[in-house]
């Protein structure tokens, strides 16, 4: 028990030394022809970007992507000397902030390049990277527009144009065939725009090949844990275990419902832990009577409906089990993927939604 946590509290314990092994184990792919950045958006998904990015750092990571022009900002004075990237754009006001924290826009539209060039002020160029749309209609420059663009090349007078980008649709799945598709469609933009580097892939585009590098690539998932090639095993290092702490046993010895609802029902003896986490700490409703935590290295299964701040846990078959122990949630057997599916959703969405009200805890040596 971490000695800052209290005994109630659940942990949610980073494995620093992990990521940090997980962003070399993606530059050793991409070497030495690309460069390899991290995506920290969404506060490093949900795992702490002021911890994680220094700790990336110190593994030699120098190339930064965030969402929003807040994450920027607070990463700034983590990161001094980076490059940070923000992904949703420039908007109307916004320029000033860019400039004075050296943050670089990644620019969605015409508009956002000529609002860019106009921030300009004496002579310096104003880096930029711009986003092509090749296939996700989401963020970044549509067809047209990358035609307009490349017929009016002053249109980026005054920008240094660090990074032609764009992103994949269905990366996760290999033999999708808008993969190739949109490599055809980014291959073409790139030699309209020759003297600026390209960035494609994501933590699962890194994983479809040499063809996906480019110059730059832009890991995030894999980075925390996340397995990039959900076809085969997880080839990352499990960065993740979260424990939360039994705040009551309860020996049942007739016929009773357990939690809201009466959705679980116990017919003889049985006991029942209930734990410190629920749905507002991001332990989402749809766990309801699904999956299992692993009490004393044995797995034991979720009984009844996830509430607010609690959970219910059959653990009969595990007698030595005592108030104040602690119960793993995700760890090296339960990682963060398995426990996503038994939700029906995908690990990011569960490492994103991890609340505020864990004790962080973080170990690991990220430059060992
Ligand atoms: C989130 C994001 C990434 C990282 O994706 P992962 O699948 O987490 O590796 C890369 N590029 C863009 C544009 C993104 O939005």
């Amino acid at each position: 028990m971490p000695s800052d946590a209290r005994a109630s509290q659940s942990v949610l314990t980073i494995d620093l030394g992990a990521i940090a092994a997980n962003y070399r184990a993606m530059r050793e792919r991409v070497a030495p022809r690309a460069d390899c950045a991290a995506v920290v958006k969404a506060d490093a998904y949900g795992l702490g970007a002021v911890r994680v990015a220094p700790a990336l750092a110190r593994a030699g990571c120098r190339i930064f992507f965030v969402a929003q022009l807040g994450e920027a900002v607070a990463l700034r004075s983590a990161v001094a000397d980076a490059d940070i990237y923000v992904l949703n754009g420039l908007l109307h006001g916004e320029e000033k902030e860019y400039r004075r924290l050296r943050l670089i826009p990644v620019l969605n539209d015409l508009g956002q390049i000529a609002l860019w060039q106009k921030a300009r002020n004496g002579d310096q160029k104003l880096p930029a990277a711009i986003h092509f749309d090749t296939g996700m209609s989401r963020l970044g420059l549509s067809p047209h527009e990358a035609d307009t663009l490349a017929a009016e090349p002053q249109r980026l007078d005054g920008i240094d144009l660090r990074y032609v980008i764009s992103h994949l649709a269905c990366a996760d799945e290999t033999n999708h065939p808008l993969n190739r598709e949109q490599l055809r469609r980014f291959a073409a933009i790139r030699a309209r725009f020759p003297h600026s580097k390209g960035s494609f892939a994501n933590s699962s585009g890194v994983c479809l090949g040499s063809d996906y590098h480019f110059d730059l690539v832009r890991p995030g998932c894999a980075l925390y844990g996340i397995n990039p090639t959900p076809e085969w095993p997880n080839p990352m290092r499990t960065v993740v275990r979260l424990d939360v702490p039994i705040l009551q046993i309860r020996e049942i010895d007739r016929p009773a419902s357990v939690g809201y609802g009466a959705t679980h029902h116990v017919t003889g003896k049985t006991r029942v832990a209930t734990v410190a986490v629920g749905y507002a700490d991001g332990w989402l409703r749809a766990f309801s009577n699904r999956g299992t935590a692993i009490a004393a290295g044995v797995r034991v299964p979720f009984i009844g409906r996830v509430s607010m701040d609690l959970v219910t846990l059959d653990v009969t078959s595990v007698p030595a089990l005592h108030v104040g122990d602690m119960v793993a949630l995700m760890d090296e057997q339960l990682d963060v993927d398995t426990v996503a599916t038994t939700a029906g959703t995908i690990g990011y969405e569960i490492l994103t939604g991890l609340g505020a009200r864990y004790h962080r805890h973080y170990v690991g040596d990220p430059t060992a």
